[in-house]
């Protein structure tokens, strides 16, 4: 599992040593050090944490990765993200089959999944603990996405999307990245109830309500937001 056998580089940025191939573009530290900024807003964020990240640049890791994995822009487990997409560091980016995801919110995104895994430990993170996914997901979109916080706007957006086309799987954002509309629905639930519910994320993943009902308030809270 160790990737330092192969890269043919490593960078220690901060806390975060980066497992590369090609020289290390200077874009990326900017990045990175965007993703540590929505990390630390993070109440699971632990600033004595190391994460190793593994760039998909022409190593054969993330391939060798992929292989106990569906397919994805990324992974995050343990201590280790590895961006699983053809990256594009200068235009901040990871693409699958013509879809780019950002590249900031994916390092953010993937590094909860370490920090999960720091605070909960590994019986009490998914899979084991077998979270519902709006609870183990939705919270790294919502830390990763802290700049678009118009809860409102975001539920009109998706419901916006899903009128135009139900069978499109992701919906994009002004940069023409995008996201999975189920990863979508579950950042927005996970909003309503941080921001709106304040709730710690420790609550949270204690709390016994159905998403079902939590969608069904979120949805009466939406439909007052109109009426206002
Ligand atoms: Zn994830």
């Amino acid at each position: 599992m160790t990737p330092s056998l192969m890269y043919a580089n490593k960078s220690v940025i901060g806390n975060c040593t980066v497992y590369h191939n090609k020289p290390l573009v200077k874009e990326f530290k900017v990045e990175l050090d965007q993703a540590v900024m929505f990390l630390k807003k993070s109440e699971i964020y632990d600033p004595n944490y190391k994460i190793d990240i593994c760039l998909n640049d022409g190593s054969c890791y993330p391939t060798f990765i992929q292989l106990f994995q569906e397919q994805a822009f990324g992974i995050g487990f343990y201590n280790k993200v590895i961006i699983m997409g053809k990256i594009n560091i200068e235009n901040n980016y990871t693409e699958i089959n013509g879809y780019n995801y950002n590249l900031i919110k994916l390092l953010t995104h993937e590094s909860i999944h370490c920090f999960q895994f720091n605070k909960l430990g590994l019986w009490k993170s998914n899979p084991i603990a077998k979270y519902p996914n709006w609870k183990w997901e939705g919270y790294n979109e919502y830390v990763a996405r802290k700049d678009q916080a118009n809860l409102r706007e975001n539920i009109t957006n998706l419901n916006k999307s899903i009128e135009k086309d139900k069978d499109e799987w992701g919906i994009s954002f002004a940069d023409s990245t995008f996201v999975g509309k189920d990863y979508y629905s579950w950042w927005i639930l996970m909003q309503y109830c941080k921001d709106y519910k304040k709730l710690s994320y420790q609550e949270i993943l204690n709390d016994t309500t159905s998403e079902s009902k939590l969608r069904a308030e979120l949805m009466e809270w939406y439909k007052g937001q109109k009426r206002n």
